[in-house]
């Protein structure tokens, strides 16, 4: 990364004064902030509203994030990656939340941050030899597919069947809500693999896609097409995320080879466990940005607009308000930081990963709730991009674990 100037960015909220980067960034993250927050100020943030409504980001953004070196921060550069931690990964996920379109960071952030950690983690040296370097690239498009129509937060419960044949598996059964699930060139997929299913009867599967027909790369209904293979994808329609593909996947008669097996036969349960903590703190740091973001337009418009003969903002109510957001905003990110700094130093816990994901989810609904009322009719307005920071952020508290399954998680540690 050949960032330098650093001035304009910031790991936190601009208080109208040069502020040190908080803990646990350092100096060197705060350069490779720069340079990722001119990249999105620059490539991807004229772009969105279009992305938005075309509800897809073009094919060549990923393969430019992938030679920026932006996917691979947290990846060893032995398969391509730049050989840094989480800690750089997160720059990354708050710089892409800045773009003010969540849908986007995650159609980016998702291949990366939930869909390959398992291949990394698990896999055999070939598995990631195979699939990892060449979603660091951008080249290729990987998704996590575990959600079906009939089980989400029970993810125990996945109910596609891989049944054993000469060689490998079949699949058949049905995924939802994969995000990615369109453009995807493989999934890794939860599958069944014991006639009782269960905790100790499911297993990770990758399972690829044959090469994209000529010219369709960034055509979702020739993508979601049966390319031979027995896999159709197709978009869901949805409130928010609109940049990002939600895809219900058919598997019918799928062959998987039995290389394709991620990790232990039926030993798939305690690897989707593994993928939530950073699932999940991934999640609460592109709130604290989310509310960031929403806070600074929403002081710019409050010191713009006029009623009653004065500023909204010299409104006693109009400072209350934006206090109470930017004190919910800033215990969020204490809380964040510190378990991405635990995160990193491996000791942080389910409970305070739970914790987190409930905090930050909810306050960036009601903050981005909030930033819209400050905006009057104008908040419902798509101009002022604030009607989709809250139509974004309602995902926050369903995806990657419910608020209930947070809670539930949180009593139960608390002994409950
Ligand atoms: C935009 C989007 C993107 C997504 N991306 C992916 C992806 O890439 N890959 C993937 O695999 N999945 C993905 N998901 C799925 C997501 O993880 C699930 O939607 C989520 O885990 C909830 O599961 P569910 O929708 O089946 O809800 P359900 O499990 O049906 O829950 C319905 C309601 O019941 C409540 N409930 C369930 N169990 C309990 C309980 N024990 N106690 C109290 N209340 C309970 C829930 O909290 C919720 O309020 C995505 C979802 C969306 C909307």
């Amino acid at each position: 990364m050949s960032a330098t100037d650093t001035s304009a960015a910031s790991s936190g909220v601009d208080h109208g004064a040069a502020r040190l980067p908080d803990p646990p960034f350092t100096a060197e993250h705060e350069e490779l902030r720069g340079s990722i927050r001119r990249w999105v100020d620059a490539e991807l943030k004229p772009h969105v509203q279009a992305w938005e409504d075309a509800e897809w980001v073009p094919s060549s953004v990923f393969r430019r994030a992938g030679e920026l070196g932006f996917l691979g921060l947290a990846y060893p550069t032995e398969f391509g990656g730049q050989g840094g931690g989480p800690i750089h990964e997160a720059v990354l996920q708050q710089e892409l939340a800045r773009s003010g379109s969540a849908g986007l960071a995650a159609a980016l952030g998702a291949p990366i941050t939930i869909a390959t950690p398992p291949i990394l983690k698990f896999g055999t040296p070939e598995q990631r030899e195979r699939w990892v370097p060449p979603v660091l690239t951008g080249e290729k498009v990987a998704a996590l597919a575990i959600t079906e129509p009939g089980t989400g937060s029970d993810v125990a419960g996945v109910q596609t069947t891989a049944t054993k044949v000469d060689g490998g598996f079949v699949v058949n059964g049905e995924k939802c809500y994969i995000t990615g699930g369109v453009r995807a060139d493989h999934l890794v997929a939860a599958v069944k693999t014991s006639e009782e299913g269960g905790h100790g009867g499911i297993s990770f599967l990758v399972i690829e896609r044959p090469p994209a027909p000529e010219g369709a790369e960034d055509d979702p209904a020739a993508l979601g097409a049966d390319r031979g293979d027995g896999i159709t994808a197709r978009p869901l329609q949805k409130l928010g995320w609109h940049a990002s593909d939600t895809a219900l996947i058919s598997l019918q008669d799928v062959f998987v080879p039995e290389d394709h097996l991620l990790g232990e036969l039926n030993g798939a349960f305690k690897l989707i466990m593994s993928n939530f903590a950073w699932e999940r703190i991934s999640m609460a740091l592109g709130a604290v940005a989310g509310m960031d973001a929403v806070l600074e337009t929403t002081k710019s418009y409050v010191a713009e607009r006029r009623a009653f003969g004065r500023r909204i903002a010299d409104f006693q109510g109009t400072r209350w308000a934006l206090a109470e957001m930017g004190t919910k905003a800033e215990a969020c990110r204490a809380l964040t930081f510190e378990a991405l700094r635990k995160h990193e130093l491996g000791v942080v816990t389910p409970m305070e990963v739970a914790q987190v994901k409930l905090m930050t989810q909810r306050a960036m609904v009601e903050v981005a709730d909030g930033c819209l009322q400050l905006h009057g009719g104008a908040g419902y307005m798509k101009e002022y991009g604030v009607e989709r920071a809250l139509r974004d952020a309602r995902l926050g508290p369903i995806g990657g674990g419910t608020d209930e399954i947070m809670k539930d998680v949180i009593g139960r540690l608390m002994g409950v």
